[in-house]
C-alpha cells in the first residue's frame, strides 16, 4: 500500500519554472532575483510592510530575539506546547526560557498564565506560538505585553495564511516567523522568513543574516553574524508554493472537516476544537481521546503505521522536556495536570496530507472507527 503521509510536500505548476529561470541566469546564490520577489509577494500577501527570507524558520526566530535585544541572562516566556525550535535559539544566546502553559479548548498561549508569571517576571520577549495552523488570542496577549513593555515574537511557523479578526496570523506580534520546511503547509525544501514594520530591524536582520559584513570594501566585521539566508533556488520555489497556498489551505479544511463528520458518532474521539476569532489553515487535524478510556494515542498511531499511515502524537510540551528540566513553567490552573500535558496525553495529530486522495483518508478514519469499535460506516464525502 501507499503510505499516506501526515503533511508531505506538495508542489504546483510554477515552482519548477521558477527553478529553471535560475539555472537559466545562473542565479544559483543565497540572493537574487526569486529572493527579492518572494520577499515582496510574501510582505504583499501577509500585508507586513517587511519580509526577510532565510534559511529555516528556527533561523528566523534566532534573529528575532537578537532584533528584540535579547541577550545573556535574559528571561523569555515561550508557549510550552511547541516544537523544540521555538525555544532553542532562547538558548543560543545564553537566554532563560519560562514556559507559558496553553488556555482550555485551544492548543495556544493562556493569558491568564501569561499573567501569573508576568508577575514573577520581566522578560525580555514573548515567544508566542501559533500551533497547527491556529493563531491564539492576540488580543489579548498583545494587551498585557503592552501593559508590561514586552515585544512579542508571533511563531507562525505552521500558520501560514491563517488570520485572527481578519489580520493574518504572524503579523500581529512586534515581529513574526514562518517556516517553509519539508512538512509544513507551503515548503521551500528548508527555509524560513522573518516578518517586521520597521525597515531598521529589516536591514539588521539581512545584516546579521548574511555574516554581519560592514559595508567596507574589505571585509570587516564588528558583530557576530550568521550564514542564514535563502537561496535563490529555495525562493523559487517557495514563490510558486505562495500562488497554490489558498488552494493548499481550502484542501486541508476538507480534511478537517471529514474526520470531524466520520467521528461525530463516537463518544470517545473528539476533534480539537476549530478557534472562532478567525480561519484556521488546517495545517494538522488533530483528535482527542477521551481520558480513561482503553485506547491511548500510541494505539491509534501503531494501528495506523501497521497499515504504512503515518500519524504522530502531539508536541510534547517544552517543560516536560529533560533539556528544560530546570526552566520555570506556569500552569493554566492553580494544581494538576496542565493544558498542554492534557493534549499531549490524548492527542493525536491525523494525516493531513494535501495529496491524500478522499478513499485514502476514508481508509484512515475507518482504522481509527475499527479500533474503537464502532460500526463500519457507510461515509460518504
Ligand atoms: C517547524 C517549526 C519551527 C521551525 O522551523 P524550521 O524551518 O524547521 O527551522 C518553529 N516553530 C514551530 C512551531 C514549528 O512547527
Amino acid at each position: 500500500m501507499k503510505r499516506i503521509y501526515l503533511s508531505s510536500p506538495h508542489m504546483g505548476e510554477k515552482e519548477e519554472v521558477y527553478i529553471k529561470e535560475a539555472f537559466d541566469t545562473n542565479w544559483i546564490a543565497p540572493l537574487g532575483p526569486h529572493v527579492n520577489a518572494f520577499e515582496e509577494e510574501l510582505a504583499t500577501y501577509i500585508d507586513k510592510p517587511y519580509a526577510v527570507t532565510l534559511s529555516s524558520g528556527t533561523a528566523a526566530i534566532h534573529l528575532a530575539l537578537k532584533a528584540v535585544g535579547v541577550t545573556k541572562g535574559d528571561i523569555v516566556f515561550c508557549s510550552t506546547l511547541t516544537f523544540a525550535a521555538s525555544c532553542n535559539p532562547i538558548c543560543y544566546e545564553g537566554a532563560i526560557p519560562v514556559f507559558i502553559d496553553s488556555e482550555p479548548g485551544s492548543f495556544n498561549m493562556s493569558p491568564h498564565a501569561l499573567q501569573k508569571a508576568l508577575e514573577d517576571y520581566t522578560p525580555k520577549a514573548v515567544i508566542v506560538v501559533n500551533l497547527y495552523g491556529q493563531s491564539a488570542d492576540m488580543d489579548e496577549i498583545v494587551a498585557i505585553c503592552n501593559l508590561h513593555n514586552v515585544p512579542i515574537i508571533e511563531d507562525a511557523a505552521e500558520s501560514l495564511g491563517a488570520t485572527y479578526k481578519g489580520r493574518k496570523s504572524g503579523t500581529m506580534g512586534t515581529i513574526g516567523i514562518y517556516s517553509f520546511n519539508g512538512n509544513k503547509i507551503i515548503t521551500t525544501s528548508g527555509g524560513g522568513a522573518l516578518v517586521c514594520d520597521e525597515e531598521e530591524t529589516m536591514k539588521k536582520v539581512k545584516f546579521w543574516a548574511t555574516q554581519a559584513k560592514e559595508p567596507e570594501r574589505y571585509y570587516h566585521h564588528k558583530e557576530i553574524g550568521y550564514n542564514y539566508r535563502m537561496s535563490n533556488i529555495c525562493a523559487g520555489i517557495g514563490r510558486g508554493q505562495l500562488e497554490v497556498l489558498e488552494e493548499r489551505i481550502a484542501k486541508k479544511k476538507e480534511i478537517y472537516q471529514l474526520y470531524q463528520s466520520s467521528f461525530k458518532d463516537i463518544e470517545e474521539i473528539e476533534m480539537a476544537p476549530i478557534y472562532t476569532k478567525g480561519e484556521s489553515n488546517y495545517w494538522l487535524s488533530v483528535m482527542t481521546l477521551q481520558k480513561g478510556i482503553g485506547v491511548k494515542p500510541l494505539d491509534v498511531i501503531l494501528a495506523l503505521e501497521a497499515h504504512n499511515i503515518e500519524s504522530r502524537n502531539v508536541w510534547k510540551p517544552m517543560h516536560l522536556q529533560p533539556v528544560y528540566a530546570d526552566c520555570a513553567f506556569y500552569n493554566h490552573y492553580e494544581e494538576g495536570i496542565s493544558v498542554a500535558e492534557e493534549w499531549f496525553n490524548q492527542g493525536v495529530c491525523l494525516p493531513s496530507d494535501t495529496k491524500m486522495t478522499c478513499e485514502e483518508q476514508l481508509r484512515v478514519i475507518q482504522i481509527i472507527r475499527g479500533l474503537l469499535g464502532a460500526v463500519e460506516q457507510d461515509l460518504c464525502i
